[in-house]
């Protein structure tokens, strides 16, 4: 990537957006906080705040997934797209959400109960091949800001649904910003076109305004007019998500222990603690060992999507699990480690360090309230 947003900057820095606003407003810079900033822009920044920064040399191909190491390379291959849906309140992500589970996740299941999960994978129907498609259940974008705030990149492709009928609003603008930044293509998914009173041209001109050109304007982004309620172009949808993934040869490699990150953990009463875990490299199975941010676990227990205990699961596929000794957060990577005994070294050493950080941030806030510094 070659440039930040000043929010960004601001979470990487663990300092205001204001501070930030304000130390580029004497650099002759008037910015607001979802301004982008070029890497040496940043770079002078944090340097004044008394970062130290290093700009990582830029990556290409699949490499670009960190998860990836250098003998990945030679056992890659293929893996679906994690994609993350974003857009204005009410514009109707949760309805798409629901209404593409429905009607291909919950196709043909007894009871048709679906758990919650935190992702779940559907099947596309792609020029005669089956593909699939993996979704992250995440609240709007607070949880993919709040990962990517801490460095872990998840996401392959934004959709941001727009209502037709409403146009581009400030979390629509938000959310080109995020995407953005984060160097994800996105979808459109224009939606409640089966409103009277939609204008899927007027939001696709909007669109425009905002650097998002649609493809039939000579533009790069596909957008596509939806209902979640009708389920109208539900089907389009999905095939523009997956050409797009193919654009981007996602690729991982399964036959490696798994690594990726902790999508959304809790402290379950009768389970114990609980996290979905989604598996970026490697495959993952049961009774592995692993070590997600500080915490210590071996794999008890793997439910996919459907409810259904599993005993791997290969990447882009996100299932919960039980085991662990402590919650870990969201954004936490994890590793499966062949070595009981490293593990446990490993997440005690990550938890020490947790401890001591707390403890000099803490003492830090305390300097910066005494000298008066706002
Ligand atoms: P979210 O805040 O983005 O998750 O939006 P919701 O999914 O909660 O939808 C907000 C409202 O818009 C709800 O009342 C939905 O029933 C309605 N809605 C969502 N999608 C559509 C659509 O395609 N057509 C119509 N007519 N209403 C929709
Ligand atoms: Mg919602």
């Amino acid at each position: 990537r070659d440039n930040l947003a000043v929010w960004e900057l601001a979470e990487m820095l663990v300092a205001s957006e204001t501070e930030i606003i304000k130390n580029l407003f004497f650099k002759g810079i008037a910015a607001n906080i979802t301004q982008t900033l070029d890497m040496e822009t940043a770079r002078l920044v944090a340097e004044d705040l008394g970062v130290e920064v290093e700009i990582p040399e830029k990556k290409s191909g699949a490499e670009k997934t960190e998860m990836l190491d250098n003998e990945d390379l030679e056992n890659l291959q293929s893996r679906p797209p994690v994609v993350t849906i974003m857009g204005h309140v009410d514009h109707g992500k949760t309805s798409l959400l629901d209404s593409i589970r429905q009607t291909k996740v919950a196709e043909g299941e007894a009871g048709g109960i679906t758990q919650h999960t935190g992702a779940y994978h559907v099947d596309v129907e792609h020029e005669g091949e089956t593909k699939q498609v993996v979704f992250l259940d995440t609240p709007g974008h607070e949880a993919f800001t709040a990962m990517r705030a801490r460095g872990a990149k998840v996401t392959d492709i934004a959709v941001l649904v727009v209502a037709a009928d409403d146009g581009v609003q400030p979390q629509t603008q938000e959310a080109i910003s995020h995407a953005k930044a984060a160097g994800v293509p996105i979808v459109v998914a224009i939606n409640k076109i089966d409103k009277e009173g939609s204008n899927p041209d007027r939001v696709k001109q909007e669109l425009t305004e905002h650097g998002l050109v649609p493809e039939e304007w000579g533009g790069e982004t596909p957008m596509v007019g939806v209902s979640a309620i009708t389920g109208e172009n539900l089907d389009e949808l999905l095939e523009m998500i997956s050409l797009v993934a193919e654009l981007e040869e996602l690729s991982a490699n399964p036959d490696r222990l798994a690594r990726g990150t902790v999508i959304e953990a809790n402290l379950d009463r009768a389970r114990g603690p609980v996290a979905t875990l989604l598996v970026q490299n490697g495959t993952l199975r049961l009774g592995d060992v692993i070590v997600a941010g500080p915490c210590f676990g071996k794999i008890r227990a793997m439910i996919d999507d459907r409810g259904q205990r599993v005993e791997a699961a290969s990447p882009s596929f996100a299932v919960e699990i039980l085991g662990l000794s402590e919650v870990p957060s969201a954004g936490d990577e994890f590793d499966v480690y062949a070595d009981e005994r490293q593990a446990r070294a490993i997440a005690e050493e990550r938890s020490e360090q947790m401890r001591t950080s707390r403890l000099q941030r803490a003492a830090n806030s305390r300097r910066v309230t005494l000298s008066g510094v706002s």
